[in-house]
């Protein structure tokens, strides 16, 4: 028998756990194990809100839990309750699914100041993350900087212009929706420090900023390089340009009061401000002959009230495992730590890639993981079990997320604020009650 413990419940752990339940049929025991009371990582706590579509991928994993050779166990803190050697003492294998949590620095003076928020933590906000529902980002001035050009500065850009309406589709939580059906925040700058053709959004991350209720984007059209060297792009990228250019030949639309501008060229030189932010120097930026960001010398403020930098994530570091601080995430050879210690998803590759990208990930880690040698003499269940009991930690199933999710889609269809049931000792209080 094949036990197996993957630390991580998202997208790249559950992905790892349905590959090996179809490597080692019935020969393997699987124990997902999470820091939260609560499964899916970034599928309930990264996609945005409004896109309900995404998330709905959690219903396949919901097979994958249920199935009789897995177990959760959530409320588990790797480090806190259990060492990864205790781990890799017990299991035959342990793959850290554990993803990027951690915002990338900006790297600026004046970065520390109130008002500068990462977009793990600004996401993790709106979502109803647990370690992020008292941040209250300052909302009451009237221009917003999001620094970055991937799909989470979208998603945070968008979340900013939505109308009330709009976000009441969505699953955001009421601690959220409330300040921002009061914020005053009219004019976002999503900065990138490249062009167009850079610009790493995606097409229907892109195409829905000109179908917004109230907001409409700015592009310039200055920034674009001459149409015909939109061929070399690549199909997706040259279909977001397409998009992009017409913004930028439309123009705003004038009966929409909130505008999106997409502020290409230029980068963060300094945030501005003594004791909360005020504004941002930019630094206005061209792009060489490599596709690299060149200083141009020419500088910009931007008043604003608000920073979001949605630059890209780190992994958090885990103590006694190799970390590559550079680069952010685990030191691994194609997922492999160390003899039984392995790595998938975003804690392997770094943060990159689509939910669906996390599949193919799981799928060759647990190949690698079958072409070598099961352990001997691990305890596995039993072995986990006796050294948490002897913890005195609480562990919460999936019969516990069950009931949790229950009662989150009985709470909503009954018109009640949103909020995320996210302490066990929540949940114990409700199910005692
Ligand atoms: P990303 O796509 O890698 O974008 C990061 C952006 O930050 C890039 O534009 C990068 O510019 C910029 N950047 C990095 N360091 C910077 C600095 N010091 N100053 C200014 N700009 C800086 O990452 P992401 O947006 O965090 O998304 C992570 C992954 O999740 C991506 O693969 C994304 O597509 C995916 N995602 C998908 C969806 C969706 O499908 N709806 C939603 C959210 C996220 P350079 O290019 O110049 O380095």
């Amino acid at each position: 028998m094949r036990t197996l413990a993957i630390v991580g419940s998202g997208p790249a752990g559950f992905y790892t756990a349905e590959a090996a339940l179809k490597a080692f049929g019935d020969a393997v025991r699987i124990d997902i194990i999470d820091r939260l009371p609560t499964p899916y990582g970034l599928i309930r706590a990264g996609v945005a809100p409004d896109h309900q579509s995404i998330k709905a991928v959690s219903r396949r994993y919901d097979q994958v839990a249920t199935d009789p050779r897995v177990r959760f166990l959530g409320h588990v803190s790797i480090g806190t309750d259990v060492s990864v050697e205790e781990l890799t003492a017990i299991y035959d294998d342990v793959v850290l699914a554990v993803g990027a949590p951690l915002d990338r620095p900006l790297g600026v003076p004046g970065e520390d100041l109130p008002g500068v928020i990462g977009s793990a933590a600004f996401v993790g906000w709106y979502n109803g993350h647990p370690d992020f529902k008292d941040l209250a980002p300052p909302l009451s001035a009237e221009e917003a900087v999001v620094v970055g050009n991937g799909n989470v500065a979208i998603d945070c850009a968008r979340i900013l212009a939505k109308t009330v309406r709009e976000l009441q589709d969505s699953d955001i939580v009421n601690h959220a929706l409330d300040p921002l059906s009061r914020s005053a925040v009219m004019r976002i700058h999503v900065l990138g420090r490249r062009g167009p053709h850079q610009a790493s959004f995606t097409l229907k991350e892109v195409g829905e900023l000109g179908e917004l209720e109230r907001a409409t984007p700015i592009v310039r059209p200055g920034d674009f390089p001459p149409a015909e060297s939109d061929a070399a792009l690549e199909t997706g990228q040259r279909r977001v340009v397409e998009v992009l250019r017409r913004f930028a030949a439309e123009g705003p639309d004038a009966a929409k009061p909130v505008t999106v501008s997409l502020d290409f060229f230029r980068r963060p030189l300094r945030v501005l401000g003594t004791d909360r932010v005020e504004g941002i120097e930019v630094m206005k930026t061209r792009v060489d002959e490599s596709g690299q960001a060149v200083d141009t010398g020419e500088t910009e403020i931007i008043p604003c009230g608000l920073v979001v930098a949605a630059i890209g994530y780190r992994t958090s570091a885990i103590p006694g495992v190799p970390f590559d601080d550079k680069a952010g995430r685990f030191v691994n050879v194609d997922g492999l730590i160390s003899p039984g210690l392995w790595c998938v998803g975003w804690a392997r590759r770094g943060p990159s890639g689509t939910i669906g990208t996390n599949r193919p990930d799981g799928f060759a880690l647990v190949e690698r993981i079958a072409a070598t040698e099961s352990a001997m003499g691990r305890t596995g269940r039993a072995g986990i079990d006796a050294l948490l009991k002897a913890r005195g930690v609480t562990i919460a199933s999936f019969e516990d997320w069950q009931k949790i999710d229950a009662m989150e889609i009985s709470r909503a269809r009954a018109g009640a604020p949103r909020e995320k049931i996210v302490e066990l000792t929540e949940l114990r209080k409700v199910f005692a009650d």
